[in-house]
Parts: structure tokens; sequence; C-alpha cells
């Protein structure tokens, strides 16, 4: 295996890009970014896991690159709904859905189930791939109960209806150094650096 000089993260999300480069700073290669392929078509999602969605972007930006890429699929999985809205989190109340309407949808679906049994999970999966494949692929959650008040002002998404019972708050009321020590993503990322060192050291 060649040494890559970069790894391209495949994402336009700022937000995940900061997070992102914050866990993988000091790796010996230099992170880019989608922003510096405009042209590139977009990776089609419709694997119905998380780790689908997510090692099928790698591999599609990986080819167009022609480089190392790294790709992440993450979403809500709540029990009483049977693992929904999970990959369809993002467009759960419709395609051009807010997180405003996601939040209306969820909360009614729940309107009949007693607190203590709206138990759910964030989940992220990152795949790293080259050109050739799939290189590693690796899956974080963080558990919680999703609560009817939305508490908070942090974060995005489904933050402020998600309770997790340990910490006493949601993840919208979490400073991002906590929701980042705990959160499905901040796994996620943190396991595929150990991965990342492993393969570099060999290459
Ligand atoms: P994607 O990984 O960008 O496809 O995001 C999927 C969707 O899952 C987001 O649009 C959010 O609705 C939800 N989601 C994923 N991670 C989080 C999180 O950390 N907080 C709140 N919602 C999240």
């Amino acid at each position: 295996m060649v040494t890559p000089r970069s790894i391209l993260i495949a994402t336009t999300n700022q937000g995940k890009l900061r997070e992102a480069r914050q866990i993988l700073a000091g790796l010996p290669v230099e992170l880019t970014a989608l922003d510096a392929y405009p042209d590139a078509p977009e990776a089609v999602e419709d694997a119905d896991t998380f780790e689908g969605n997510a090692e099928k972007k790698a591999v599609h930006y990986a080819a167009l690159c022609g480089g190392w890429t790294l790709a992440d699929d993450s979403g809500l999985v709540v029990d009483a709904l049977g693992g929904e809205p999970g990959v369809y989190s993002a467009r759960y109340a419709g395609l051009d859905a807010d997180d405003a309407a996601n939040n209306a949808k969820l909360i009614a679906a729940l309107a009949s189930v007693e607190a203590e049994k709206r138990t759910a999970r964030f989940c992220c999966a990152v795949a790293l791939a080259s050109p050739d494949g799939v290189l590693a692929s690796v899956f974080g959650t963080v558990e919680g109960l999703i609560v009817d008040e939305p508490r908070g002002d942090n974060g995005f998404g489904y933050d402020p209806h998600f309770f997790v019972p340990e910490k006493g708050m949601t993840t919208a009321q979490m400073q991002p150094e906590l929701k980042n020590r705990i959160s499905h993503r901040g796994q996620a990322f943190r396991a595929i650096r150990s991965k990342i060192e492993l393969l570099l050291d060999r290459a």
C-alpha cells in the first residue's frame, strides 16, 4: 500500500468538517474537503443501513478524487418506532423538511408512548475508502430518551429532544466539548483515527 499524502473528508457540512479536523489533527496527512471538488457528482445514499451509506459515499468520492476518503452517515434510531427515523433522519417529515418539521413528526409519533419506553440512540457510521475499495468501517452510538419539551439551544437536528440520563440534560444543553466527548460522531471519528494510524504504520 502507498502512504497517502492527503485524506478527503467527504462532507460540505462545515460543522462536521470542523469536528472531524479537530479529531484527526496531528495525523501525518493533509486533510482536504469536498469544496476542493465543486464539480463532483453527489453520492447516492440509498442503502438501508448507516454503514452501507457511509461506505457507498466513501467509495464514490475515493474513486472521483483518486485518494483516501472518509465519509459518514448518522441519524436517530427510536426503539418504539421500530428504528425510525433511522437512515431517513434528515428527511423524516419529507424531502424539504427542516429540523422543526422532523421534530414535530417525531413527537407526534411518540404521543402514546410512555416516557420510560422512549429509548433511542444517535448512530454514526464512518468509512474510509481508497480507489480500490473500503479500507475501514467504524460505528459510534450514544443512548438517550426522547422528551416532548425541547431543552437547550446548542446543536442541531433532534438534539433538543434527545435527553441523556447520565448527564441529566439533552444534547442541545451540552457544550460542544461535552457533546463531542460522548457523541456517536465523536466516538466514530476517534475510532477511525485509530484505524488510520494503524494503516499508515503498515503502509
Ligand atoms: P447526516 O449524517 O448528515 O445524513 O445527518 C442525518 C440526520 O440525522 C441529521 O440531519 C439530523 O437530523 C440527525 N442527526 C445526526 N446526528 C445528529 C446529532 O448529533 N444531533 C441531532 N441530530 C442528529
